[in-house]
Formats: structure tokens, C-alpha cells, sequence
């Protein structure tokens, strides 16, 4: 890529380098962020630097918040003994934009995977124990219905179990190999009613 000069080149790879964003739509992003007006250019780097230095996890279930816990767990309109694991803060936005379920999450920021070297003291899943203390009566395991959302849902279903707390599984309506944030709000719901005990 010889053709452009250094700092292009750099932009290019800086966005190359960014999930989902091939070299070509990389090229095209930079050249749209040169040609953009120098204050709405400030603005997006702004909000990127904005966003990684106060963005942290919420002291009880882990989401992304900019407060030390965040609206949700801080909520007593909410159903605090009833505790939804998902994967990532997505798929938390994905359950909260149903409006339908009241109960509090817990995100585990990944899920094991002994063939990506994950193990589960790399998720936030000492956090989720550490929860059951409290008044807790049920935690429904969301993760994906991938191998291992379904590896990560048992392992966390074998370790609570004990503790006495009644642990379920979204049922089906969740296509096998699918990803909660890109199913629609109906598909979720029924996947939470129809939930199972593990
Ligand atoms: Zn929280």
C-alpha cells in the first residue's frame, strides 16, 4: 500500500485491525474520516478515548457502565433475586430491548473455551458466585447456543447447583449455532418462557 502516504496507511490499519473490517472497507472508513470536517473528526476521537478510559465494569454484574454500578443493578424496580447470565453487554441490550424481562443480568464477558484457551477463571464467573450469597432464587444461563455457550451453561449450572439455587436454560426457539443479538424480540422471549431447569 505504498500509494498512500504514512499516516493514511496508518488510519488504514488502525480500523483494518478492528473486528468485521476488511482492508477495503478499512480504506474506505479512513478516507471518509480524512474528508470529514476537522470537529466531527475530533468528535469520533474524542468519543473513542471517552469511551475506553471511563467505559468499566459495573461492581455487581460486570456489564460496561461509565458508574460504579450501573442502572440496572442500581434499579429497585428491578427483580434482584432473579439473575440472567449472558455472554457480553450485547446480549444483555439485546434481552433489555424486549421490555419484558425484569430480573438483573450478569455478564461473563466470554464463555470457556478450551480450543481458544479460555478457561473459566477468564470469564467473570468468581463474580457470579460471589452473587449467590445474597437473596437469590434463580439464575437462567442465556449464553449462545454455540458448543460453547452450551459447555459454558453446564459447567455453570454443575457449579451452582450446589449452592441450592435453582439454575435454568433458555429453551429452544434459539437456533442451535445462532447469536442472541441478531435474533428478534419474539424468538428471545420465547426462549426465556419456555426456559428449562437444568
Ligand atoms: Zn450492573
Amino acid at each position: 500500500m505504498e500509494y498512500y502516504n504514512n499516516k493514511i496507511n496508518n488510519l488504514i490499519e488502525q480500523l483494518g485491525a478492528l473486528p468485521g473490517i476488511g482492508q477495503k472497507t478499512a480504506a474506505r472508513l479512513a478516507f471518509h474520516i480524512i474528508s470529514m470536517p476537522k470537529d466531527a473528526a475530533a468528535r469520533l476521537a474524542g468519543s473513542i478515548t471517552d469511551a475506553r478510559e471511563n467505559v468499566r465494569y459495573c461492581k455487581t454484574c460486570c456489564t460496561l457502565t461509565d458508574a460504579e454500578e450501573c442502572p440496572i443493578c442500581k434499579s429497585a424496580k428491578r427483580d434482584h433475586s432473579t439473575i440472567m447470565v449472558v455472554e457480553n453487554s450485547r446480549d444483555l441490550a439485546a434481552y433489555e430491548k424486549t421490555g419484558h424481562y425484569n430480573g438483573v443480568y450478569h455478564v461473563l464477558h466470554g464463555v470457556i473455551s478450551p480450543s481458544r484457551g479460555i478457561g473459566p477463571d477468564d470469564i467473570k464467573l468468581k463474580e457470579l458466585i460471589s452473587r449467590l450469597s445474597g437473596d437469590v432464587n434463580e439464575v437462567i444461563v442465556a449464553t449462545n447456543p454455540s458448543v460453547e455457550g452450551e459447555a459454558t451453561a453446564m459447567y455453570i449450572s454443575k457449579l451452582i447447583k450446589p449452592i441450592g439455587v435453582k439454575v435454568t436454560r433458555i429453551a429452544s426457539g434459539v437456533p442451535v449455532g445462532g447469536d442472541l443479538e441478531c435474533i428478534d424480540e419474539v424468538t428471545l422471549l420465547k426462549a426465556l418462557d419456555y426456559r428449562v431447569n437444568m
